[in-house]
């Protein structure tokens, strides 16, 4: 199967990367993933935390939900050198966008220019009031949550708020889901980093960019169901996958 070397060439010749990025892009920050060994999944109930879980029983659902966000405590953590390997792909001319499942928020605090990444499950930071469907900084609800009042009010109507990330049975969001389709439309490189390619439809769009003419990497520790398809595979730990790679793709063509 191709793999590192033909990645590079993929890169080093593309004007228009977009990156698809998932959990395994921040375990490197100390943010588990879903399914590896001692991911989220092995240790709560992914149905815990679906929508229809937080419209049957509101309260249990945040009880978990804060415990497992308490315990992932992501305004600690920061970028890793994968991420910061995609900002100097950007710096270099070559990265149209980042379309990421994350909702760390550490690609947009890691220096990409404005509205270069597309974060197509939403943000950890934000919560979201269902009747009025607005979004709000999740400071709005810590403190509700600090004393078990939940599902905390909406300050506007004091309806129930969700968290603003999509939950398992929650379409995406619109406007995100058309930028991320176009941008894999438009690519010459999909650069797929650290997605199982399990969860639908980001998992659909290497697909996407397949058929629209673009080359396929996927870099990422574990098989993933498009490794048959892609143009390249990178195996490995991406805080040391993606800045060799990027470096040696931008590194002067030998003469
Ligand atoms: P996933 O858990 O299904 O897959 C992660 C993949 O990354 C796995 O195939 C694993 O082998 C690989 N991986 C893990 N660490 C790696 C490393 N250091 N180097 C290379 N590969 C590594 O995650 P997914 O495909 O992103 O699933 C999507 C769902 O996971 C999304 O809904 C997303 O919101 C959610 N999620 C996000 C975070 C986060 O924001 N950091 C964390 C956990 C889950």
């Amino acid at each position: 199967m191709p793999g590192f070397v033909d990645a590079v060439r993929f890169l080093r010749a593309s004007t228009r990367v977009v990156a698809l990025t998932g959990a395994g892009i921040s375990t490197g920050s100390g943010i588990p993933d879903f399914r590896s060994r001692g991911g989220i999944w092995t240790r709560f109930d992914p149905s815990e935390f679906a929508y229809a879980r937080f419209l049957d029983d509101p309260v249990a659902f945040w009880t978990l939900r804060a415990a497992l966000m308490a315990e992932l405590d992501l305004a600690s953590k920061r970028p890793n050198a994968a991420h910061e390997a995609l900002v100097r792909l950007e710096s270099a001319g070559k990265l149209r966008g980042v379309v990421t499942q994350n909702i760390d928020g550490l690609h947009s605090l890691v220096g990409h220019s404005r509205d270069r990444v597309i974060e197509l499950h939403g943000s950890a930071d934000q919560v979201r009031c269902v009747p009025c469907d607005v979004f709000y900084p999740f400071s709005v609800a810590r403190a509700h949550l600090a004393t078990g009042t939940v599902p905390p009010p909406c300050p506007g109507c004091a309806g129930p708020m969700k968290p603003g990330t999509v939950l398992f049975g929650e379409p995406l969001p619109i406007l995100e889901l058309s930028r991320a389709t176009a941008l894999a439309r438009s690519c010459d490189v999909l650069l797929v980093a650290g997605s199982s390619l399990e969860v639908y439809p980001a998992a659909g769009l290497p697909q996407v960019a397949r058929d629209a003419g673009a080359a396929v990497i996927i870099a990422n520790a574990s098989t993933t169901p498009f490794d048959v398809e892609a143009d390249a595979v990178v195996r490995g730990d991406l805080s040391h996958v993606l800045p060799r790679l990027v470096e040696a793709a931008l590194a002067p063509a030998p003469p």
